[in-house]
């Protein structure tokens, strides 16, 4: 059976910092990364937000065959059925097996769809990879009445989208807010403005969603304030971490995979990064520049370092109808908040001993960078007015 030094399953951000990782230590080991997409791993965080545009097939590619070619990194394209811990392998449905020293589970999210729902398949779209994406933005050539259920970030940003392309859109969450894992309620109240103003129509606080069949190949939304037709429903209701295989497998999981603060799963030569890796802490990060550090330090410790991740505050940024949107989101222990407005910019500083720890910003998108500085490296006040002042 043939042995790879190194494999990493998932074709993601975390994944690739785990090569680049393993590489810094050691040019010559042999690596195999899997994939089960259709293409070279790409920048995920891009693809809702360029619907109306549509995009080429390797547009947010991270790496082309050439990277692949000189850092001698095997890409194949398959899906990992199993995990065989006693044996060391990694099975396949067609492929057999293969063998690894240490393994890197780097397998994201799922999302969690409409669940039992009579919505057929070719009417119903989830977005969470580009081929899902790709999949709208051909519907649009049809359809003209789009349904997005769920108000989080990425169903907010599709709805944006498909205005931009001229589509009527309803827009449907069970929550009262929209971001509500990012925003409060006062900067959610600023993105359902805006959402409004587009011409979105916005249902918050719907408790239960059913779909009726509405004449032959035809649904509508059934809410308690009454039911609208639509031709396409997006299934923007979140994600949950790939836990399947490690699961099956033995390895120990909660609502993620369970990892030290190495990022070492139960299975000592196993690690996992990113979406799907929950933190001692019980945290699961859902974050781009998250989920690149944990894939770092992941490959780092695959090699037999030692690094313990701190998780730093990473945030969530977005751009929807024009207004830019920042969120490092409170936790409900600081000791003050200070706000601040001029102009079409508005920020929330959020002081907990003295050190900036939070920060809830509106439209100060150039300076994003720095923002993430000082919550990084928890400036006080002072520092904070005197390097971004408004
Ligand atoms: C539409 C969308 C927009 C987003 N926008 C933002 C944003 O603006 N900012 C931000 O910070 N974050 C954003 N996120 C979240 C961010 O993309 C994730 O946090 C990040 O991609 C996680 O990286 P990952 O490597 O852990 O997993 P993923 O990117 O989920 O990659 C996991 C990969 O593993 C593959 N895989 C799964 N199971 C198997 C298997 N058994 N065999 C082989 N391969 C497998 C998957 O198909 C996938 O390619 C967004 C997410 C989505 C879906």
């Amino acid at each position: 059976m043939i042995l790879k030094d190194y494999i990493i399953i998932g074709g993601g951000i975390s994944g690739l910092s785990a090569i680049k990782a393993i590489r810094e230590e050691d040019k010559d080991c042999s690596v195999l990364w899997i994939t089960d997409e259709d293409r070279l791993p790409y920048k995920r965080t891009q693809i809702n937000k360029n619907i109306a545009s549509g995009f080429e097939k390797d547009a947010f590619a991270l790496i082309d065959h050439d990277w692949l070619v000189n850092n001698h990194i095997e890409l194949l394209y398959d899906h990992v059925q199993g995990i065989l811990t006693d044996s060391s392998e990694v099975s396949f449905a067609h492929r057999g097996h293969l063998k690894y020293k240490k393994l890197i589970v780097a397998i994201g999210n799922k999302p969690k769809g409409l669940g039992d729902c009579i919505v057929p398949e070719e009417n119903k779209f989830d977005v969470y990879t580009a081929r899902h994406v790709e999949n709208i933005v051909r519907s649009g050539k049809k359809a003209q009445r789009y349904l997005v259920v769920g108000a989080g970030v990425e169903g907010v940003e599709t709805a944006s989208q498909l205005k931009k392309m001229g589509k009527d859109v309803v827009l449907v969450d069970r929550n009262k807010q929209v971001l509500k894992r990012y925003l409060n309620k006062k900067y959610s109240d600023f993105v359902i403005k805006s959402t409004k103003e587009s011409g979105i129509e916005l249902l918050l606080g719907v408790k239960e969603i059913n779909f009726e069949e509405v004449g032959e190949g035809r649904y509508a939304l059934v809410t308690e304030v009454g039911k609208m037709e639509f031709d396409v429903v997006i299934a923007a209701t979140g994600y949950e971490p790939n836990i399947s295989i490690a699961k099956e497998a033995g390895i120990a999981c909660n609502r993620g995979i369970l990892v030290n603060e190495c990022l070492q799963t139960s299975s000592p030569d196993i690690y996992a990064a990113g979406d799907v890796a929950e933190h001692p802490d019980g945290i699961i990060t859902g974050l781009w520049h998250a989920a690149e550090k944990q894939g770092y330090v992941a490959g780092k410790n695959a090699m037999g370092r030692n690094e313990v991740l701190t998780l730093k505050p990473f945030r969530m940024k977005t751009e929807v109808f024009g207004e830019f949107y920042f969120a490092v989101k409170p936790k409900g222990c600081e000791d003050r908040v200070v706000t601040e407005v001029k102009g079409p910019i508005e920020r929330d500083i959020y002081i907990k001993d003295g050190k900036v720890c939070a920060l809830l910003m509106k439209n100060d998108g150039d300076r994003a960078k720095i923002y993430q500085q000082a919550l990084m490296e928890q400036w006080d006040l002072d520092k904070f007015h005197q390097e971004i002042p408004l």
